[in-house]
């Protein structure tokens, strides 16, 4: 079936399991493209440049801005962090898939450019277990973890922007919902018009 590319943009309080999540999916879906953010934070121990994310110095990162090579940018938790939109184009264009996990500033600015991307918020299933991942992590400072634990409140209040909203109680279950979510976009006719149109224009033997 010929498929047009979909534009899926992951969200969610830090701690919550986005990251673990969207790897797990990523594995199962080789066809899924990963859109590596720019950010202007430090490397967490075992972050790599060019994988994790692009580790920019902030002038670096302000010309990325001035030269509109960002699709979209935001400070959060003190730093800036920005979609690259060169990659985003091509997949787009060449009818791939591309996953965005982005936090929600940056998730509905790009939700006005791309209307028809698939918004998903990932929850914790508790605020007590949200902050237990958070600490259990272990790559975040004191300051770092209650800045982003004050921040997760009024995030969580804003998921009714996203679609779907994806409870992260246990990884398989989390990422079979996903799956689900995936699946049901692609059938959508609006998503196969030239394939339908295709079909219909064949001649019968
Ligand atoms: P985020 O990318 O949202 O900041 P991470 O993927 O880094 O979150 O996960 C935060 C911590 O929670 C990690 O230590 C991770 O192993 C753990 N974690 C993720 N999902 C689950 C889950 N469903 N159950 C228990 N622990 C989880
Ligand atoms: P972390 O520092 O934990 O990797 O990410 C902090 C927050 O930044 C997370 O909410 C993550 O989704 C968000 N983030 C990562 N990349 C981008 C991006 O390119 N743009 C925006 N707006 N947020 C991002």
């Amino acid at each position: 079936m010929s498929k047009e590319g979909c534009l899926i943009v992951i969200s969610g309080p830090s701690g919550t399991g986005k990251g673990t999540v969207c790897n797990a999916l990523l594995d199962r879906h080789a066809e899924i493209a990963y859109s590596i953010s720019a950010t202007t934070r430090l490397p967490r121990s075992g972050e790599k440049d060019g994988v994790n994310y692009y580790f920019l110095t902030k002038p670096v990162f302000e010309k990325m801005i001035r030269d509109g090579e960002l699709l979209e940018w935001a400070e959060v938790y003190k730093n800036y962090y920005g979609t690259p939109l060169k990659k985003i184009q091509e997949r787009l264009t060449a009818g791939q898939d591309i996953l965005l996990e982005i936090d929600p500033q940056g998730a509905m600015n790009v939700k006005e450019k791309f209307p028809d991307g698939i918004y998903i918020y990932i929850l914790p299933p508790s605020m007590a277990e949200l902050e237990q991942r958070i600490r259990g992590r272990g790559t975040d400072s004191e300051e770092s973890i209650c800045c982003r634990l004050r921040a997760a409140a009024d995030e969580i209040a804003a998921a009714d922007h996203y679609q779907y909203v994806v409870v992260n109680d246990a990884v398989p279950r989390a990422v079979s919902k996903i799956n689900a979510i995936l699946m049901a976009e692609h059938c959508r006719a609006d998503r196969n018009l030239t394939f339908i149109h295709s079909l219909s224009r064949q001649e019968r033997k």
